[in-house]
C-alpha cells in the first residue's frame, strides 16, 4: 500500500489544530504535618489563598496560610488517615457546594452531603461558598415586611426582607425558638428558609428538624448542620455554605430567610483554627480578622434591585452572651454589623414573659419602613406606653396611694405585657395582631382584668372570624385599618366584653 504523505501531514495538522491543551498548572506538594484538622504542606509554590487542595487519601482541604516555605490548610473531611509524606495537589478551584431546589426539605452537612438518609441530592448546580456580596448599585432599600408571627417583634421591632436582625441573649432564653417560629410563620408566604446549625448538639438539630417537619415547614427549608462533634473547619465553613445555598434562590428572584445558630460558636471554631494555624491572637484570643469573618458573611444578605429579580436574603444571626454582657467582643462586633437586635433576657424569661424580649434594648434600624400601615398606626405608641409603665412600676413598687392616672397607666401596661406573651409554635397572622393591638386600648377593655386578657383575645379573635371575617381580609388586602372596621371593632368589643364578663 502506498503511503500518501500529504494525507498524513493533513491529518497531523488537523490533530494539532484540534488539540485542547488545558493550561492548568497542577502543583504537587507533600504533607509535613497533620493534626487537629490542620495540615502543613511543603512544595506548593503556586497555590492560591482559599484554593481547594486534594490530598492523596481523597480528603480535601482549604489553603488558609500561605507562608514562604509552607502552606497551612484546614482539612474538611478528615477520616484520620492523613499522614506525613502524602501528596497534596492544587485543584485550581475554590470551595463550592451543591445548590438548587433539590436541597429543599433536606438536612445536609456544610459540604452538601445528605445527613438525613433520604438518598442523594440530585443537582448539577454548584456555587462557590465565598463570593463577594452584591454591589451597592445592585441593591434596593428594604421595603417589604418579613413577618415573624410574634406580636412583640412584628409590632415594635419589625423586620424587613433583606434586613439583618441579630437575636442576642444568654443561654436558654428562647433565641432558637424565635428563629424557628419565624420559619414556621413563612408557610404559604413564598419564602425559602435556611437554618444553619453551628456547633450545636446533634439532638438539638434533630429536634429542630422534627419540629419543622411537624409544622409543615420542612418542605420549604434547608438545614445545614455542623454539630459540636464536627471538626472546626466544617463549623467554620457552615454559614458560608448555607449562604451560598440561599443566594442561589435569591438570584432567581426569591425571598429567603437564613438563620445562623449561632455565630458565637462560629467565632470559637474560627479561633480554634487560627490558633492551630499559629496566627497571632488578639482580644479574647480571637484572631485579628474576626470582624471580617462575620461582616463578609452578613453583607451577603441583601435586597436586590428589580433589574436583578428583586430577590432578598433576610438574616437572623444568633449570638449567645455570658451573663447578659452585650459589650463583649463578638456581641459588639455583630451588633455593629447588623441592622438591629432583639435582646432576650433571662429575668424576663424566668418571670414568664415569653418571648423574653427586652423592648428597651431591642431595635430595628430599617424594618420600620417595611411595616404595614395598619400595624404602624396601632403600634405607634406601644413602645412608649411600655417604657412609661416600666418606669412607673419601679417608682410605685413601695407606694400605696396612687392617683387615678398613674393607676390607669399601670394597669394598661400590665395588660399590654400580658398581650405580648406568646407560646411557642403559635405564630399570629399580622391582621390578627393589628386587631389585638387596636382593641386592647379601647375603653371596653378597661373592665377586663390582666389575668383574663389571654383568654379574652383567644375568644375575641374567633368571634371576629365567625361574625365578620372581612376585617382580616381588609387588613391583608389594603394594609390599612379602615375607619369602618375600627367602628365595627369598637362595637363588637363592647358587646363581646359584656357577654365575656357574664361568663367568667
Ligand atoms: P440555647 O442557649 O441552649 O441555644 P436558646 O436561647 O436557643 O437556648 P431555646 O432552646 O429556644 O433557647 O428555648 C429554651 C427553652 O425555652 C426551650 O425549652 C423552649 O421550649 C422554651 N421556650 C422558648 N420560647 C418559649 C415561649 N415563647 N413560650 C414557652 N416556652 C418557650
Ligand atoms: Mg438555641
Amino acid at each position: 500500500m502506498a503511503i500518501d504523505i500529504k494525507n498524513i501531514a493533513d491529518l497531523l495538522k488537523k490533530q494539532v489544530a484540534d488539540a485542547q491543551l488545558s493550561n492548568q498548572i497542577v502543583d504537587v506538594g507533600e504533607v509535613v504535618f497533620s493534626g487537629d484538622g490542620i495540615i502543613k504542606v511543603k512544595g506548593l509554590t503556586n497555590v492560591k489563598y482559599y484554593e481547594v487542595l486534594s490530598i492523596q487519601n481523597g480528603a480535601s482541604a482549604i489553603a488558609l496560610n500561605l507562608e514562604e516555605n509552607e502552606v497551612g490548610a484546614v482539612v474538611l473531611d478528615d477520616d484520620g488517615s492523613i499522614c506525613q509524606g502524602m501528596t497534596v495537589k492544587t485543584t485550581g478551584r475554590l470551595m463550592s457546594v451543591p445548590v438548587g431546589d433539590a436541597l429543599l426539605g433536606r438536612i445536609v452537612d456544610p459540604l452538601g452531603n445528605p445527613l438525613d438518609g433520604k438518598g442523594n441530592i440530585n443537582t448539577n448546580k454548584y456555587r462557590e461558598i465565598e463570593v463577594p456580596s452584591a454591589s451597592i448599585m445592585d441593591r434596593s432599600p428594604v421595603s417589604q415586611p418579613l413577618q415573624t408571627g410574634l406580636i412583640s417583634i412584628d409590632s415594635m421591632i419589625p423586620i424587613g426582607r433583606g434586613q439583618r436582625e441579630l437575636i442576642i441573649g444568654d443561654r436558654q432564653t428562647g433565641k432558637t425558638a424565635i428563629a424557628i417560629d419565624t420559619i414556621i410563620n413563612q408557610k404559604d408566604k413564598n419564602v425559602i428558609c435556611v437554618y444553619v446549625a453551628i456547633g450545636q448538639k446533634s439532638s438539638t438539630v434533630n429536634d429542630v428538624a422534627h419540629k419543622l417537619e411537624a409544622y409543615g415547614a420542612l418542605d420549604y427549608s434547608i438545614i445545614v448542620s455542623a454539630t459540636a462533634k464536627d471538626s472546626a473547619p466544617l463549623q467554620y465553613i457552615a454559614p458560608y455554605s448555607g449562604c451560598s445555598m440561599a443566594e442561589e434562590f435569591m438570584y432567581n428572584g426569591k425571598d429567603v430567610l437564613i438563620v445562623y445558630d449561632d455565630l458565637s460558636k462560629h467565632a470559637v471554631a474560627y479561633r480554634t483554627l487560627s490558633l492551630l494555624l499559629k496566627r497571632p491572637a488578639g482580644r479574647e484570643a480571637y484572631p485579628g480578622d474576626i470582624f471580617y469573618l462575620h461582616s463578609r458573611l452578613l453583607e451577603r444578605s441583601v435586597k436586590l434591585c428589580d433589574a436583578l429579580g428583586g430577590g432578598s436574603i433576610t438574616a437572623l444571626p444568633i449570638v449567645e452572651t455570658q451573663a447578659g454582657d452585650i459589650s463583649a467582643y463578638i456581641p459588639t462586633n455583630v451588633i455593629s454589623i447588623t441592622d438591629g437586635q432583639i435582646y432576650l433576657e433571662t429575668e424576663l424569661f424566668n418571670a414568664g414573659t415569653r418571648p423574653a424580649v427586652n423592648v428597651g434594648l431591642s431595635v430595628s434600624r430599617v424594618g420600620g419602613s417595611a411595616q404595614i400601615k395598619a400595624m404602624r398606626s396601632v403600634a405607634g405608641t406601644l413602645r412608649l406606653d411600655l417604657a412609661q409603665y416600666r418606669e412607673l412600676a419601679v417608682f410605685t413598687q413601695f407606694g400605696s396611694d396612687l392617683d387615678n392616672v398613674t393607676k390607669a397607666v399601670l394597669t394598661h401596661g400590665e395588660k399590654l405585657t400580658e398581650l405580648l406573651k406568646q407560646p411557642q409554635y403559635r405564630p399570629i397572622p399580622v391582621a390578627k395582631q393589628v386587631v389585638m393591638l387596636y382593641v386592647i386600648s379601647l375603653p371596653a377593655l378597661v373592665a377586663i382584668s390582666k389575668k383574663h386578657i389571654t383568654k379574652y383575645f383567644e375568644e375575641f379573635l374567633k368571634y371576629v372570624e365567625e361574625t365578620n371575617p372581612a376585617v382580616y381580609a381588609d387588613i391583608d388586602n389594603t394594609k390599612l385599618l379602615s375607619e369602618e372596621n375600627k367602628k365595627w371593632l369598637g362595637e363588637a368589643a363592647e358587646s363581646f366584653t359584656k357577654s365575656f364578663l357574664e361568663k367568667i
